[in-house]
Formats: structure tokens, sequence, C-alpha cells
């Protein structure tokens, strides 16, 4: 499928509901019942972001803004292993 856009398109933290370009943003997909980290921003499948930082990736695993954002019940082991993922990935910039 192609799809064009005349200009950028910003993304919206599921967290803090911030607003930027996709590039600040982590972002995290559903696969079937499982979610987690689009490392390489390309999954397919229903996607939501969280900011590159601490405190928006934790808020993951306190709210249930993902399940929401995601419209599905994201169990909690699932989010423990997104949620370090995450955080890897901030660690290593
Ligand atoms: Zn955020």
């Amino acid at each position: 499928m192609k799809t064009s856009s005349r200009k950028e398109v910003n993304r919206t933290c599921c967290v803090c509901r911030r607003t930027a370009d996709k590039r600040e943003f982590l972002r995290i997909v559903r696969a079937g019942d499982m979610v987690e980290f689009d490392k390489e921003n390309k999954k397919n499948g229903r996607g939501t972001y969280v900011c590159k930082n601490k405190k928006c990736i934790e808020g993951i695993s306190e709210t249930n803004a993902l399940s929401h954002a995601l419209r599905c019940s994201v169990n909690s082991d699932n989010i423990k292993v997104l949620v370090e993922d995450l955080l890897g990935v901030i660690a290593e910039d």
C-alpha cells in the first residue's frame, strides 16, 4: 500500500500526550495479543508512541495508557518486557 502525505504528521506520546515529530518517539506496536517495541519502525499493526525519556517509558507500566492507545488489554509481564526494551534503547543514546 502506498501512502503519501504533503506535510509531517505529528505523533502523540501515549503517556504524556506531547506531540512532536515521530523521530522524537519510540514506536510500540500491537502484534496479536502482544505488544512490542518496533525498533526498526516498520512493523505493521496498530501502533502508538512514547517519548524517549524514562519518565514516559515508566509511565507505561504505571498507567493503562498503552491498553487504551492500542485498544487491547496488555498483560503486566508483557509490559515489563516492553519497558525494559525501551529503557535499554534510551540508555544506548
Ligand atoms: Zn511522553
